[in-house]
């Protein structure tokens, strides 16, 4: 990397933030019709340097920016520039987090990182934590620890016995995809029933446990939700402890979309119990706008990092002590510093930082749900607190209605349902976001139905 390949990045980067304002919303290339239209094919010649620029140019364009103020899609969106440089700076200097000698300070980063967030949650002084490249993977290392707590000869021997876990029909695709993972199997997944507002049963996650554990099953794991995919709703940590205190089960908090309420004074009382719980993930990169991906495991006892995840490699692991060498509590050998765009940001704006960004996005929620509720056209499906605000608008299909929206380059927002209820739904989660933006988003799509549809 030298000066020229710099100034053709910042050159790039300049048109990727113009394009971003003056077409908010790419005009999606139909999938089959990719390789005619942007020239993405390998070959044998490699191209100029002006070709070379052309071509990234061409996929800038038409990538969808989810940055931009047409975004409401996802359970991500919007990026912090604090995130971005200490990312981009990440990507230059290229260390692996596995050990001290290759990490540096890096590793002291990632674990002041861990440290606020277990005090922050008022976790034991045992407590500690780890990165993984996603939601999906910061639940599946939970899952393997409470595996290995409940039946430690696993790991060596394979798995034997009958163990059940529980979650709610409405929580992450990823707790099914991981007991299957884990060697368990997802028919041993038990899917426990929700309120109106789709938050977990503690009462039928009772029953449950104590029906399998009359058939003989070994009840091992508990999943709660903080904030649900679809609804953003927030399980009972409180009254579901109680439950896993009564039977020995590991508690587990998933709290890739919301979790960073943790953050706020105003909106922590939504996973009030969590100090209780036995372990607890978060996506930086969804509530805390950090660039893709950023999530965070903390749990209860450090020795259950240990005893899941060390093993020894003396190729690896030639200088200092085990606590520096985070390749030991890790699900993966070679890792992206993660920890940094993160640590930046914190580092930058303080916890008080973090807190507005989160009270900005419960805020832009509360604008959008008060716009619909004082909007006959519209119908809300949820009125707690959630940063997914759901609903319809003048009968429309949503899912007809989101796919126009995207087709025409107007808005990118997704559908969703709920105990056979289909509905649009908003997230708010881009905390650059001001109010007048999610008006905007209302308006916009008003017009749309009116001209285009
Ligand atoms: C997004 C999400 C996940 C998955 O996180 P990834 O980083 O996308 O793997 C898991 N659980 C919940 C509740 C989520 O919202």
């Amino acid at each position: 990397m030298d000066v020229q390949d710099l100034a053709l990045f910042v050159d790039l980067a300049k048109r990727l933030l113009v394009e971003e304002k003056d077409q908010p919303v790419a005009i999606p290339i139909q999938a089959g019709e990719l390789s005619n239209a942007i020239d993405i094919t390998l070959s044998e010649e490699g191209l100029s340097q002006q070709a070379f620029k052309a071509v990234l140019q061409d996929l800038i364009k038409h990538t969808p920016k989810t940055s931009s103020k047409r975004f409401f899609n996802q359970l991500f969106g919007g990026r912090r520039p604090e995130s971005i440089v200490a990312d981009l700076l990440g990507v230059l200097l290229n260390n692996s987090m596995y050990t001290y000698k290759v990490a540096g300070p890096m590793v002291g980063v990632e674990k002041e990182v861990i440290r606020q967030v277990c005090n922050i949650i008022d976790y034991p002084t045992t407590s500690d934590g780890a990165f993984a490249s996603g939601g999906s993977m910061t639940n599946l290392m939970a899952m393997l620890i409470a595996r290995d707590r409940k039946a430690p000869h696993v790991r060596y021997d394979g798995l034997s016995s009958r163990m059940t876990a529980y979650s709610s029909e409405v929580s992450h695709y990823s707790i099914e995809k991981n007991m299957a993972f884990i060697g368990i199997g997802r028919s041993q997944l038990r899917l426990i029933k929700t309120d109106e507002k789709g938050r977990m049963l503690a009462a039928d996650l009772n029953n449950k446990i104590e029906e399998d554990r009359t058939k003989g099953f070994i009840p091992f794991f508990v999943n709660t939700t903080a904030g649900t995919t679809v609804l953003g709703a927030f399980d009972p940590i409180k009254s579901i402890t109680e439950v896993c205190k009564k039977h020995n089960v590991f508690l587990h908090v998933d709290g890739a979309y919301c979790g960073g309420v943790i953050f706020s004074e105003k909106y922590k009382h939504l996973v009030d119990g969590l100090r209780e719980t036995d372990s607890f993930s978060f996506n930086a990169h969804k509530m805390l706008n950090t660039t893709l991906t950023c999530s965070i495991l903390v749990t209860r006892e450090k020795i259950d990092l240990y005893n899941s995840f060390a093993i020894e490699a003396d190729y690896l692991y030639q200088t200092d002590a085990d606590e520096f060498n985070l390749g030991k509590t890790s699900l993966q050998c070679g890792r992206r510093n993660d920890a940094f765009k993160f640590w930046a940001l914190w580092k930058a704006v303080g916890r008080n930082g973090l807190a507005r960004m989160v009270e900005n996005e419960f805020h832009l929620a509360d604008v959008a749900r008060s716009y619909v509720s004082e909007h006959p056209d519209y119908t809300l499906h949820n009125q707690d607190q959630s940063l997914s605000v759901c609903f319809n608008y003048k009968n429309i299909d949503p899912e007809i209605l989101c796919k126009n929206l995207y087709e025409k380059g107007s808005l990118m927002v997704g559908h969703g349902s709920f105990r056979n209820q289909k509905f649009v739904r908003l997230v708010t989660i881009n905390s650059s976001n001001k109010a007048e933006d999610i008006i905007a988003f209302f308006k916009e799509l008003e017009r749309f139905v009116k001209e285009e549809m």
